[in-house]
C-alpha cells in the first residue's frame, strides 16, 4: 500500500469514530507537504502545525482553502510572521501573546481566531493558562480591549499518562473551564469550540465534551524528529 492510501485510510478510520458536531485538525507537524496532499485529496481540509517556519512552508505549496490552526507554543516575534496565514492560532497562553496577535492582526487589517490554552496537566512542561488565571482575564473582562481578535474557545492536553481516570479528570477539568468563563461572561458570542484530544485520547475527550479533536500519529504515522 501506498503512504497516500495508508494516509487515506488512517484518516478515514478516524473520522469514522468521530460523531456529528466534533471536528477534526489533523496534525501534520513533522510530516511533508506530500502528506498534508494525501490527506486533502481524502477530503481533509483542517492541518495544525506547531512551528511557524513550518507552516509559512507548506502554506505555499499547499491549497489555498486548507485552514491552518497553529497549536505549538508561539513566541511574541514570530507572531507578525504567523498573521494571515492561519484560520486560527489554538495555543494562545498568556495576555502578552494575545496583545501582540490583537496588535499584529489590527496592524494587518484582518481577524484572527484563537483559543485560550489552559494548563491543568501535571507536567510543568506544557504551556497554557493556570485555570485561575483565565478566570481572572475574563472576569476582569479584558478581552473586551480586543480590537482583532476573536476568542472562540478553548485548547488543553491531559497529562501524558496511560490512567484514564488522571487524563479523564484533566479533559473534565478543561470543560469546567470552559462552563465556568461562560457563566462569568454569558454575553460572549461565539465561545464554542473546545479543542482536546489527541491521538492516544481523543475517544475519551469526545466523551468528555470535546468539539474539536487534534490528531497526527493516527493519521501520518510516527513523526521523525
Ligand atoms: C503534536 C500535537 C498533537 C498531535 O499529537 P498526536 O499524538 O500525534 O496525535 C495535538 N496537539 C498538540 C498541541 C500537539 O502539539
Amino acid at each position: 500500500m501506498s503512504e497516500s492510501e495508508k494516509i487515506r485510510q488512517r484518516l478515514e478510520a478516524v473520522l469514522g469514530t468521530l460523531p456529528p458536531g466534533v471536528g477534526l485538525v489533523a496534525v501534520s507537524k513533522f510530516h511533508p507537504a506530500e502528506a498534508v496532499r494525501a490527506a486533502y485529496d481524502a477530503g481533509q481540509r483542517r492541518f495544525g502545525e506547531s512551528r511557524v517556519q513550518e507552516l509559512l512552508a507548506k502554506e505555499p505549496v499547499l491549497p489555498a482553502d486548507i485552514d491552518w490552526h497553529f497549536i505549538g507554543h508561539l513566541q511574541t516575534n514570530k507572531v507578525r510572521q504567523l498573521i494571515g496565514h492561519v484560520a486560527m492560532i489554538e495555543s494562545v497562553d498568556s495576555q502578552r501573546l494575545i496583545d501582540e496577535i490583537d496588535r499584529r492582526s489590527a496592524e494587518a487589517g484582518v481577524v484572527t481566531k484563537v483559543l485560550m490554552q489552559v494548563h491543568v496537566a501535571r507536567e510543568e512542561t506544557k504551556f497554557g493558562w493556570y485555570p485561575d488565571e483565565l478566570m481572572e482575564y475574563f472576569r476582569q473582562r479584558r478581552f473586551e480591549a480586543l480590537r482583532a481578535t476573536h476568542i472562540c474557545g478553548i485548547m488543553g492536553m491531559a497529562t501524558n499518562t496511560d490512567d484514564t481516570a488522571i487524563v479523564a479528570a484533566d479533559f473534565n477539568a478543561i470543560a469546567l473551564c470552559k462552563r465556568r468563563i461562560e457563566e462569568i461572561c454569558p454575553d460572549l458570542r461565539g465561545f464554542d469550540v473546545l479543542s482536546m484530544g489527541m491521538s492516544g485520547d481523543y475517544p475519551l475527550a469526545v466523551k468528555c465534551g470535546s468539539t474539536l479533536v487534534r490528531v497526527g500519529t493516527a493519521i501520518f504515522g510516527e513523526r521523525q524528529y
